[in-house]
């Protein structure tokens, strides 16, 4: 089936100048390897169980499941490296964890995970990947402040400095998967 040209349709053009609307604007085409659907982003804000060649690390370390940032972690009790944090980012737990493990099964979500029986604590390794907040727990003289940080951390603030969603397709095009 051939579409029109809907640049060249009077009535989208009347209302676009009637709407002051100059420019034509940004549009993407769905690509399933790079785009959620909506019942993906449902599903992924529920829980998914992928592994390392799902994810991609952004220039800025976060991490990205397709076109949307996730947070990361594992669920094996007991294991010292799993012990109760989520991840934000590619971190150094994360990097030795992907030469050590490279089959390991991960938990993501854009959600934080269900406690168990507490709540689970940001990982610092990720705040100072990031420098979060200026978090920087190698230096010795700026402990209190990175300690306040950690302790302060809220997943809202992390949203604010990077977007869950969307990563643009420019952005992810560029990258390669972590695993
Ligand atoms: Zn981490």
């Amino acid at each position: 089936m051939k579409l029109p040209d809907f640049l060249q349709f009077q009535p989208f053009n009347t209302l676009r100048s009637a709407m002051g609307a100059e420019r034509l604007g940004a549009f993407e085409f769905f690509d399933p390897r790079l785009h959620l659907s909506a019942t993906e982003r449902e599903r992924l804000a529920g829980g998914l169980t992928l592994n390392w060649s799902h994810l991609r690390c952004l220039h800025d370390y976060t991490l990205a499941y397709k076109n949307s940032r996730v947070l990361l972690w594992l669920e094996e009790p007991g294991q010292s490296w799993a012990a109760p944090n989520y991840h934000l980012a590619y971190c150094r737990v994360l990097q030795q964890l992907r030469r050590e493990r490279p089959t390991q099964p991960l938990q993501i979500s854009t959600e934080l995970p269900p406690p168990d029986p507490w709540p689970w604590q940001v990982c610092p390794k990720c705040l100072q990947q990031l420098q979060f907040q200026g978090y920087d727990a190698a230096r010795t003289r700026h402990r209190e402040y990175s300690d306040r940080v950690m302790e302060r951390f809220d997943i809202a603030d992390f949203y604010a400095q990077y977007p869950l969603y969307p990563v643009t397709s420019k952005v992810l095009r560029a990258l390669d998967s972590v695993g």
